[in-house]
């Protein structure tokens, strides 16, 4: 039985180390492959050898990521499916606990290897044939100029970053977080006759009835309020386990030790700081304006005292009803294929060749797991498209976002090293949050002008809307990480100083301690700390390849293929400037790119 949306997947390349028969979900046919892989590396007396070991790994790591993707979209497209779920848990449970400290080890062994130095020595280009003596002087070129930099430089990182004591501290940490997950998910209301999850409730705010609105915008903020304490020993338990991960790997605070674990190297606490500051003086002032707006389309100016109230924010300001972009998913697929058509011809075959493989799952269904994915097939090297698509323009966007994703995927595909088929997340959402706004231009295949601008419109006021958001949730938690032992007050104090700093003009009278605590519902602070600059960063490089191609659609989009197409080969700083984005998140480069939005909205 074939769970897959897809059959079997033409190979990239022929397997020259995986045996073409191997079950990759029986663990006790995968280990001696890494047994081999160990052996190998102690026999490997050249570059050209080791480079042969490190492609093979490579290899052997591929077929298993792509034996866990098609597990785990066979489980998402069918989780009424006992064998679906069976074969997924048996990977999960049986295979990865086993992978990763044989992986461990080669990349111990990898960083500790004689051939090492030599494996540095080649250039980009070049293929089993490090340079003679004479560039000797060459050895510690910078992770960009050469072949294997950057990987090395990973490598490296996540060797010297682990301490065995820290596996315990980091197995206590999950299990709080999935406290948290569960807790979170617990919360219920009593609303209009029946049991609502808050997630749920979420609709009612989309209501034109304000004072519906505002009633169910209360509940839910009363329920959380329930749960402060429990919402606050729960992230008071992770800081201090957090912490004392950092001191084990011989940092001074949590803040510097996720930068190294998040492989920061291009940009530090600093420059987040300035960007921060810079969303408070170019953004924000933008933000103040959309809000005026929104009042006045709201008809709040007409009563007294007529501010706008947090359950206000996420209604149509001028009460009409919700686009509807599409009937049927067959439609979305050919109307999004005649935007790729009209946009570039190498993108549109890749969306084609998705379609032809059957690469895509986007109707919603019974069975199938909620949200939306990307995920690569990395051995076919190929990527897939998950969705629960039900005919919003939130669909519309979603699709071009996925699409961005699948073309960095279909454009690194002929890199051959594994771990560069990928590049890093601040990049990786260029490539996505770029498709949407670049797919925007063609939005007439959906709707006529009016409603076309209308999704533009509301498209980029939730790109201007996200900056302060992202800066609050960013600085609160370079707040958090370097004042040791705060206490939970002078932390509520903290968070509100940035709320006043980047909440623009939203009157939160009678709904202090909602406040106070809305970082509760911001399951990254919680589950993912310090990941959410990252957002910000890939959004600002989206504008900039929108900005491009304002004014050279050809080289804009030539530059964005060329930039997806190294994959993660090289450090972000070049990837961006191959995108033909400066690396840069201060208030000059922001200025002129708001500048735009705004300028654009005017249009609207
Ligand atoms: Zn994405």
């Amino acid at each position: 039985m074939n769970l897959l949306p897809f059959g079997k997947l033409p190979a990239h390349r022929p397997r020259s180390f995986v045996p073409a028969t191997i079950d990759l979900g029986d663990w006790p046919q995968i280990a001696p492959l890494f047994d081999r892989l160990e052996t190998r590396a102690a026999q490997a007396k050249t570059g050209a050898e080791f480079e042969r070991w490190l492609l093979d790994w490579g290899e052997l790591s591929a077929a298993l990521d792509e034996e866990a993707s098609r597990r785990y979209i066979a489980m998402t497209c069918h989780t009424d499916s006992p064998a679906a779920e069976k074969a997924y848990l048996h990977f999960v449970e049986n295979v990865e606990p086993q992978l990763k400290p044989r992986q461990f080890a080669l990349e111990k062994i990898y960083v500790a290897h004689p051939q090492r130095e030599d494996l540095l020595k080649i250039r980009r280009g070049e293929f089993h044939e490090p340079q003679t003596e004479k560039d000797n002087g060459t050895r510690s070129a910078r992770p960009s100029e050469t072949r294997y930099g950057v990987f090395d430089r990973d490598v490296k990182n996540h060797v010297e970053l682990f301490r065995p004591e820290n596996v315990a501290l980091e197995t206590e940490d999950a299990k709080l977080c999935q406290q948290y997950q569960k807790l979170s998910g617990s919360l219920m209301v009593n609303f209009q006759g029946g049991e609502k999850t808050l997630v749920q409730m979420g609709r009612y705010l989309e209501e034109p009835d304000r004072a519906l609105r505002q009633e169910a915008w209360e509940l839910v903020a009363k329920r959380r309020l329930q749960e402060v304490e429990k919402f606050e020993d729960i992230f008071d338990q992770l800081i201090d386990l957090r912490e004392r991960v950092a001191r084990n790997a011989g940092f001074k605070n949590y803040r510097d030790y996720a930068f190294r674990l998040r492989g920061r190297f291009d940009y530090t606490p600093e420059d987040c700081s300035h960007f921060h500051d810079a969303v408070a003086r170019e953004i924000m002032p933008v933000v103040r304006e959309l809000q005026a707006e929104r009042r006045h389309q709201l008809g709040l100016d007409k009563l007294h005292p007529g501010h706008l109230r947090p359950w206000d924010m996420a209604v149509d300001p001028k009460n009409r009803a919700p686009l509807k972009p599409f009937a049927g998913v067959g439609e979305m697929v050919s109307r999004t294929q005649k935007i790729f058509d009209r946009l570039d011809g190498g993108l549109a075959g890749g969306f084609r060749r998705m379609q032809e493989l059957h690469l895509l799952d986007l109707d919603n269904r019974k069975g199938k797991a909620p949200g939306g994915y990307q995920q690569n097939l990395s051995e076919s090297r190929v990527p897939f498209i998950f969705m629960n698509a039900i005919g919003q323009q939130r669909d519309v966007e979603t699709i071009l976002h996925e699409a961005g994703h699948a073309f960095h995927a279909l454009a690194a595909n002929e890199e051959d090293l594994y771990a560069y088929r990928s590049a890093p997340i601040e990049f990786c959402e260029v490539a996505s949050m770029s498709m949407e706004l670049l797919g925007n231009e063609f939005l007439e295949e959906f709707y006529p002008a009016t409603e076309a601008n209308r999704a533009r419109r509301t498209h980029l006021e939730g790109i201007i809307g996200f900056f302060p958001w992202m800066a609050t949730v960013d600085a609160f938690q370079h707040w958090i990480y370097t004042h040791p032992g705060h206490g939970r007050a002078e932390r509520a104090a903290a968070w509100l100083e940035l709320m006043d700093r980047f909440g623009g003009s939203v009157d939160w009278t009678g709904h202090e301690a909602a406040r106070a605590h809305l970082w509760h519902r911001q399951l990254h602070i919680f589950l993912h700390p310090f990941y959410y600059v990252e957002y910000g960063i890939a959004q600002l490089g989206a504008l900039q390849v929108w900005a491009n191609s304002r004014r050279d659609k050809v080289k804009a989009l030539a530059d964005y293929k060329k930039s997806l197409a190294l994959g993660g080969s090289r450090p972000l700083p070049e990837l961006f400037s191959a995108a033909g984005c400066p690396f840069r998140f201060d208030a000059a480069t922001i200025k002129p790119l708001i500048e735009l939005a705004r300028n654009e909205l005017a249009k609207l």
